[in-house]
C-alpha cells in the first residue's frame, strides 16, 4: 500500500488526535529541547519524541516555540563537517 505525504500525515493526525497518550503544551515544551538537539545533530528522533513530533504537528504554538528554539540552537551548535 503506497499512501502519498499528505496521506500520511492526514492519518498521523487523525491517530494523534484520538490517542489516549497525547502531551500538554508544558509537557512537549520540556521536550523541545533535547529533541532540538537531536535534529540539529542529525541523529534519527527517538521514539520517545514521536510524542512530541505529534504535538508539533497539531499545534501552532509549540511549533513556533520549536521553530524559534531551533533558530537559537543553530547558532550555539557547530556546524558539523
Ligand atoms: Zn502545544
Amino acid at each position: 500500500m503506497n499512501l502519498s505525504d499528505d496521506q500520511i500525515r492526514a492519518l498521523l493526525q487523525a491517530v494523534s488526535r484520538t490517542r489516549d497518550q497525547e502531551l500538554t503544551c508544558d509537557e512537549c515544551l520540556g521536550e523541545l529541547s533535547g529533541f532540538a538537539e537531536l535534529i540539529l545533530k542529525g541523529r534519527p528522533v527517538e521514539e520517545a519524541y514521536d510524542l512530541v513530533q505529534q504535538h508539533l504537528q497539531v499545534c501552532g504554538e509549540c511549533s513556533e516555540e520549536f521553530a524559534l528554539l531551533l533558530k537559537a540552537l543553530e547558532c550555539l551548535v557547530e556546524p558539523q563537517p
